[in-house]
């Protein structure tokens, strides 16, 4: 079997999946003495300004299906989702020992708090509660939001020890341009051929680049690409859905897996949309953070990760999704008790319903265990509209 084979690939990635000591990242910082490592919460921090640092940007996404949670149960309510339990987890139990600082972008109240925390356990790190605009005037927001950025680059500046120029950003954003290039390609191609990019692999290929510096994860996926162009596979009889809500929490990979198997070939989703946040090319000439500063205004994916002020609008970039991917209808998964997926919810479904787009809703939390009822639901889901066909 070659080096660059589908199941060698994946097998790598599995393995930065499993392992919640970060062994890679710490290995980056080995590598070289003054190097640094930046972890951030989902769902969108503006990782070109790390990476300009000089720094490594880690997405930090939970303790996943099989760390045990003792310590973190002890800082939260029973009510709230399960990340930041086994996020707290981590870093009490020195798994996240090894990093510089901590992000925390403004998805929910939840990180907001787990910022809080983050200060008061770990006073002599870096921690930056990241704020993003809700008003996308260039003038209002753009103003505010380019300050974020301004901050966030003198912040990391001390803790590099040097200016962060704007050459270098700009060379990040090419870089950063680059790897989303290459992450929409992967999600096109499983879109067009979903038997031969499975889910549960491109979500480990992207999971990869949570850890991996993005040149490395760029290669990856270029390398994971040829090897499953090349890989004849059976074609299933499965219907074509979209997974939405699962932008924060992750669920087991388990479950992305029962989606499959019980009939549901996912052609797009929501999962760590920091890698495609930004919808179209970053320019690299001219002021670097007014550059950013617009792509997160004028072109960013308006998920239930990110304010919607046009009520008229809310829910389009959903439906563009169903007809730019062909799908049958549309799997609503979020984290048990995740405001920002559930409260998007009611309003997403009004407009399904309203073009009789078949859809269903279900819970799950990352350490979910049963999957067989996960299994009957989406299998009868994927059976109905195989049956009476999607409207
Ligand atoms: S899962 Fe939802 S509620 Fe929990 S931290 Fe993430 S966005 Fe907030």
């Amino acid at each position: 079997m070659s080096e660059k084979s589908v199941k060698n690939i994946v097998a790598f990635c599995q393995g930065i999946f499993d392992d919640l000591n970060f062994t890679r990242a710490r290995e980056w910082k080995a590598a070289r003495p003054g190097r640094k490592v930046i972890g951030y919460m989902p769902v969108y921090v503006p990782r070109e300004i790390l990476h300009a640092a000089g720094m490594l940007p880690l997405g930090i996404l939970g303790g996943g299906a099989d760390m045990e949670v003792i310590h973190g149960d002890a800082y939260y309510q029973s009510y709230i989702c399960r990340i930041p339990r086994s996020t707290i987890e981590m870093a009490i139990t020195g798994r996240l020992d090894f990093l510089d600082g901590m992000m925390f972008p403004s998805i929910c109240d939840v990180i907001r708090n787990l910022s809080g925390i983050w200060q008061i356990l770990f006073k002599d790190k870096y921690v930056r509660y990241f704020d993003a605009p809700q008003n996308f005037k260039d003038e209002v927001g753009g103003v505010f939001y380019s300050n974020e950025l301004r901050e966030l680059r003198d912040g990391l500046g001390k803790l590099a020890g040097r200016e962060i120029t704007d050459e270098e950003i700009r060379r990040s954003i090419a870089v950063y341009n680059e790897n989303r290039r290459w992450v929409n390609t992967v999600y096109d191609f499983r879109a067009a051929f979903p038997w031969k990019a499975p889910s549960a692999e491109v979500y480990l290929l992207m999971r990869a680049g949570m850890v991996l510096p993005p040149e490395e994860h760029t290669r990856l996926m270029q390398d994971y690409l040829a090897a499953a162009e090349a890989e004849n596979r059976p074609m299933r009889d499965n219907c074509r859905v979209l997974l939405t809500g699962v932008f924060c929490e992750q669920p087991p990979l388990n479950l992305i897996k029962s989606l499959e198997i019980s009939g549901c070939y996912i052609v797009d989703d929501d999962f760590l949309l920091v890698t495609r946040w930004l919808l179209s090319e970053v320019p690299t000439d001219g002021d670097p953070i007014g550059n950013l500063s617009r792509a997160f205004l004028h072109h960013s994916a308006q998920t239930a990760a990110k304010y919607e002020v046009d009520m008229a609008q809310k829910g389009s970039y959903l439906l563009d999704a169903i007809r730019r991917r062909s799908a049958d209808g549309v799997i609503f998964a979020a984290p048990s008790f995740c405001d920002p997926a559930l409260l998007d919810q009611p309003m997403m479904i009004s407009r399904l319903e309203a073009l009789k787009i078949p859809y269903i809703t279900m819970q799950y939390a990352e350490n979910s265990g049963q999957m067989q009822p996960i299994r009957e639901q989406s299998g009868t889901f994927a059976d109905s509209i195989k049956l009476w066909g999607a409207s």
